[in-house]
């Protein structure tokens, strides 16, 4: 391709409303044209990465069993009535009216699409296993549309969708499946870190997702660099360092009088003790429960996706308005000695079981206990493990400290179970004539999103750095000067190295060196060649890889030996 001929060229200046790495490289490199907030132009250069990303997925689930095929982006609305997302998507969902007042949404995904199609094709278990995925455009209605390709209302995706006869063949699949996405995003020049997910309230563990450490990432995970594992900050499970030191003896419970602000800080530093020393309750009001009180070490954060598998209840931080009708002072609740009246039950985080002489509220303002120990001042019934994990935090399997890292979500697998299939009566004959509702499995991957984590990865201050397998062009053919037999030896290695299969951007333009040299690295093609009056002194090209600093001559005759 000449790159004088090349719809989408560089820009100088960066668009001033890029909140993102993505957004402001591929812009200014010409891949990409912002339409709208969450919507984009794929210019030929995006458009290209775009199609190579899409080709190793295409490889990837071909390889597991997959079935390309494309369904409709448009939805008659009474598939989403039968499932009842019409309502629990009902935030998300893009609508249209057509002609006759029949409603339509925009496909935000495609179980309700897909289940009654496959229902109508699947005669008998022996059909089964079977698996299908497409790449197809989804729009969802995203508040926080952002972050350039990471965060679209109307994106790419690859989804696919798994049928199967027994719980124990989905399972099988599924971890097929797994691993064929880690090979997607290392083939993309990712490491991926698979992670089991939360899934809320009501939810057993059965998603994961995969994530890349990008600074850009909205999520935190939780690594253990010498396991490999991660984890999702809201349920990762780490130990607790414990404070050190000498045993210490239970002292005599001591109440004070101390004017204080709230917060586990203002504690701490009035009664010039560490936050570990503190104990700290924050009151949650649970669906079903009245109000429940989480007891833990003030330096401490809860967890509210641990509390909410814990009561498998809906739950949110009491109100101010509910502690004081419950007769709580905000600030000074604590267990001890907690006054009859007050109906406030208690759990407990089990990081507050080896601390000793905790200073904690005495339920009434301006009142502090200190000295209060468990078991004789304070009794708690149930504990378990409420904590958010964070840095420091040591590894359960290997005790290794924990990392915190910002990470994008690139891909996600669930096992559906039987709710699609209840939902669209989907059946099949097993082997005795017994009819069974199948089990579903689905599994995703933003390919665009999946493009704008490339670069989020993938760069430095100069540009773009595209890892081969997904790069535009293999090469970035440069000739430097006007020479006429100078031009000539540039168009005829051009001629050479397309004739030879290799995809070559060639900037056959009149500009400066500068201009070539820095847009080439921000366009980021692996491989740049240099022609020009010093190359050709010594009948050379220059060799120069975007990841690396150094270049080397190459004689004209050697040049596509070296590229393969
Ligand atoms: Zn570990």
């Amino acid at each position: 391709m000449r790159y004088s001929k090349l719809f989408g060229k560089t820009r100088h200046d960066p668009p001033c409303d890029a909140d993102s790495v993505n957004a402001k490289l591929l812009t200014q490199a010409g891949f990409v044209e912002k339409l709208g907030a969450g919507i984009y132009n794929l210019l030929p250069l995006g458009y290209r990465v775009l199609t190579k990303i899409n080709n190793i997925i295409r490889e990837e689930m071909n390889a597991v069993d997959g079935q390309e095929l494309l369904m409709p982006a448009l939805h008659p609305v009474e598939f989403y009535e039968k499932t009842g997302r019409n309502r629990t998507m009902d935030d998300i969902l893009y609508r249209t009216t057509a002609s006759g007042n029949k409603e339509f949404v925009f496909g935000p995904s495609h179980e309700e699409i897909v289940t009654p199609l496959v229902a109508k094709y699947i005669q008998s278990y022996k059909d089964l296993p079977l698996s299908v995925y497409q790449i197809q455009t989804k729009y969802r209605d995203e508040p926080r549309a952002k972050s350039g390709l990471l965060r679209g209302r109307e994106f790419w995706m690859k989804d696919m969708y798994s049928f199967h006869l027994s719980e124990e063949d989905l399972d099988e699949y599924y971890e097929k499946v797994k691993a064929a996405y880690s090979k997607v995003f290392e083939r993309c020049g990712l490491h991926s870190y698979v992670i089991e997910a939360s899934g809320g309230v009501f939810s057993d563990k059965f998603s994961h997702e995969f994530s890349v450490e990008t600074d850009a990432g909205e999520d935190t995970i939780i690594i253990c660099e010498k396991c490999k594992t991660a984890q999702n900050l809201e349920i990762a499970e780490g130990k607790v360092v414990e404070p050190g030191g000498k045993e210490e003896k239970e002292l005599p419970l001591e109440e004070v009088s101390i004017e204080r602000g709230f917060s586990v800080k203002d504690n701490a530093e009035a009664h010039k003790v560490d936050e570990k020393q503190i104990l700290k309750t924050v009151v949650y009001e649970v669906d079903g429960e009245g109000l429940v009180g989480v007891v833990i070490r003030g330096d401490l954060k809860v967890s509210d996706v641990k509390l909410e598998d814990y009561f498998k209840k809906q739950l949110r931080p009491a109100s101010e308005e509910a502690l004081k009708k419950a007769g709580l002072v905000q600030g000074y609740i604590s267990p001890v000695k907690l006054p009859d009246s007050i109906k406030l039950s208690f759990i407990g985080d089990h990081s507050i079981k080896n601390v000793k002489n905790f200073v904690t509220g005495a339920n009434a303002y301006a009142k502090d206990y200190k000295n209060a120990n468990l078991g004789r001042d304070f009794i708690i019934k149930d504990f378990t493990d409420l904590v958010e994990v964070k840095s420091g935090f040591e590894c359960v399997k290997c005790g290794k400290g924990l990392k915190e890292m910002k990470a994008v979500e690139v891909g996600n697998i669930f096992k559906l179970g039987t709710k699609f299939s209840e939902a669209f009566g989907l059946k099949v004959s097993d082997k005795d004539g017994k009819l069974k509702t199948l089990f579903m499995g689905c599994y995703g991957i933003g390919n665009t999103r999946l493009l704008g984590t490339v670069v989020e990865a993938k760069h430095d201050d100069k540009g773009i750095v595209w890892p081969a397998s997904v790069a535009p062009y293999n090469v970035h053919l440069v000739v430097l000067g006007n020479d006429e037999k100078l031009i000539k030896k540039a168009e005829k290695l051009y001629e050479d190295l397309e004739k030879a299969g290799v995809e070559v951007l060639y900037d056959d333009r009149n500009e400066s060196a500068g201009v070539k040299l820095n847009d080439a690295d921000l366009i980021g093609i692996p491989v740049r060649l240099v022609v020009s009056g010093r190359t050709l002194e010594k009948d050379s090209v220059e060799f120069k890889e975007r990841s690396s600093d150094k270049s080397e001559l190459y004689k004209f005759n050697e040049i596509l030996k070296k590229l393969s």
